[in-house]
């Protein structure tokens, strides 16, 4: 049976985020550490793939017991998803014929940025295109499917991922704009109707922001993610029959980083969870 962990929950910056001097990153221990986000998916045959390439891919394919790698998927091109790519090179990993997953427009990316292409070039990465609604096997067991969502597209467009095994579907949206917009983009009325609609068992969703007070000066608009307050309010009560919702991609001002918080046991007593580095998911 297919096995996602979570091997990590923080934001493209990690915590604590360098060159922070507040209370959320100061006195932080190494197990208050958290990875950008990124998915390890073992197949039945426990084959590795690892969707999103952090800089933290050392210590996240530790925390994974280090699989032989078959595939990487990427999301996007936003920094902390992919600043991680440079180490399946020569220098380090020394990966060959990787396969690499990710949209025309990601993968337009790569051919374009010399580093990564040189990569493409040296053998090091097989890209393959996803394009959205066309699920594809990783394994007998385990297909995927790419969701486009909108989000800031300065260098690629977005897609989520749904991951489908024998027992569980489970989506992977750690980043998109609104929910007003993704919504209105699938024709949904509703998180509950549009989850439904992929028939979706465990949802890992955008909680960058617990509210918007969180971006001291910066703009909604300059940094838009809908935070945690917004989806618990859309959401309300988890209801039998709900598909689990668990936030990930966490700032590291977020107060869900401390599982004691008062905004965590609102998550857990609406019947949601916080996204643990290193939980998993049977699918
Ligand atoms: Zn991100
Ligand atoms: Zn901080
Ligand atoms: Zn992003």
């Amino acid at each position: 049976m297919p096995v996602v962990t979570l091997l990590g929950t923080a934001q493209d910056g990690g915590r604590p985020q360098p060159g922070c001097v507040k209370p959320c990153c100061s006195d932080l221990g190494p197990e208050d550490v958290r990875h950008p986000v990124s998915l390890g998916v073992m197949d039945e045959h426990g084959r590795g793939h690892l969707f999103e390439a952090t800089r933290a891919l050392g210590e996240q394919l530790s925390l994974w017991d280090n699989p032989s790698l078959h595939s990487v998927v990427l999301t996007h091109a936003h920094f902390g998803h992919v600043d991680g790519l440079g180490l399946f090179g020569r220098e380090t990993l020394n990966a060959r014929d990787l396969a690499l997953y990710a949209s025309p427009s990601m993968l337009s990316l790569i051919a374009n940025t010399p580093q990564w292409a040189l990569m493409v070039d040296q053998g090091v990465f097989e890209p393959s295109d996803v394009s959205p609604a066309q699920a594809w096997p990783l394994s007998e067991q385990l297909t995927v499917e790419a969701v486009a969502v909108p989000h800031r597209a300065e260098l690629s467009d977005m897609h989520a991922f749904i991951l489908r095994g024998p027992k569980r579907s489970l989506l992977f949206l750690p980043d998109h704009d609104r929910w007003d917009e993704t919504l209105a983009y699938h024709g949904a009325a509703s998180i509950r109707d549009w989850l439904a609609s992929m028939d979706i068992d465990v949802a890992l969703v955008d909680g960058t922001f617990w509210s918007s007070d969180e971006l001291s000066g910066r703009s909604q608009a300059e940094v838009p993610h809908p935070p945690v307050v917004e989806s618990l309010e859309r959401l309300g009560q988890r209801k039998e029959g709900d598909p689990e919702v668990v936030f990930i991609h966490l700032n590291h001002t977020n107060p869900l980083h401390r599982p004691t918080s008062a905004e965590s046991e609102r998550v857990t007593s609406l019947g949601w969870s916080v996204g643990e580095q290193g939980m998993t998911f049977t699918l």
